[in-house]
């Protein structure tokens, strides 16, 4: 599933693609995976609306939208979840899977394709997005985030560290990938309760965590199953996973056998006994 740093790889070269292109035609075809906006009503709710800046919050990509009938301007926010991609002229025509179709003023087209239709395409106005926003937790790259705050913010649950890191209303954007490398990086137990952890250990995820992440961006995120980006493209960071999908294999760091695990949350995690306590 796209995480933080697959769809800030998206958002950033939707932005660089996108912004002050103008819709002028809607189509869906599996309208399920639409949210405060029906069918019938989404060509009318998108014509002639200026696509002003994409971005990333979570793990959802944001267009901020201008001059269409929503006051205060329309937010469209797509989040991919397991099976979802926002493809710019990479979506075949006749491509069964694609659900949402926008036409462009210059005629490339931007389409929502998603397999399962796990994912979501929601339509906010400027109120509705800011009270969802707020049901989101810290953003872990936030410069203004300190290590003292985010140790803070992690080890007041009494829940596993790993399932803390991937709760969105604590920490926004780390997923199952994310949280399992970050974890081996910081050599912490995925499963020890999070205010268990001490101070240094608290700091020492959160450094892990500014390190870890801003590298997955640059190699564009990991094509581990279905991620690809908005060209049709993969991620190249499943080259230096050390941890997540290499259980059975040795540990990196120190030869012990990884091993893996669905006893947190029921999601598989993969880990070192030996150098991660
Ligand atoms: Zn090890």
């Amino acid at each position: 599933m796209p995480e933080l740093p697959e769809t800030e790889t998206i958002a950033r070269d939707l932005d660089a693609a996108l912004a002050g292109a103008v819709i002028t035609g809607t189509t869906v075809t599996h309208a399920d995976v639409l949210r405060g906006v029906s069918a019938a009503d989404a060509d009318a709710a998108f014509r002639d609306v200026r696509v002003a800046r994409v971005w990333r919050r979570a793990k959802l990509v944001v267009c901020e939208l201008a001059g269409g009938t929503v006051a205060g301007g329309a937010v469209l926010a797509v989040q991919p979840r397991f099976t979802g991609a926002l493809l710019l002229d990479a979506a075949a025509p006749d491509d069964p899977y694609v659900c949402v179709r926008w036409s462009l003023h210059d005629g490339r087209v931007l389409a929502y394709r998603d397999v399962r239709r796990l994912g979501t395409v929601s339509l906010f106005d400027a109120q509705g997005w800011h009270t969802y926003q707020r049901t989101l937790g810290i953003e872990p790259l936030d410069p203004a985030l300190t290590a003292a705050e985010f140790s803070g913010y992690v080890r007041s649950s009494t829940r596993a560290i790993k399932a803390v890191l991937m709760d969105q209303r604590v920490i926004a954007g780390v997923g199952n990938i994310y949280a399992t490398e970050a974890l081996w990086g910081a050599r912490l137990d995925p499963s020890r309760r999070a205010c268990d952890l001490s101070t240094a250990e608290g700091d020492r995820l959160f450094d892990v965590l500014r390190e870890l992440l801003p590298r997955a961006i640059a190699a564009r995120g990991t094509s581990f199953r279905d991620y690809r980006d908005a060209h049709g493209g993969r991620g190249r960071f499943v080259e230096q996973l050390q941890a997540y999908g290499r259980s059975g294999a040795p540990c990196p760091r120190c030869g012990a056998r990884l091993v893996g695990s669905d006893a947190i949350d029921g999601r598989m995690t993969v880990f070192c006994a030996w150098c991660q306590r």
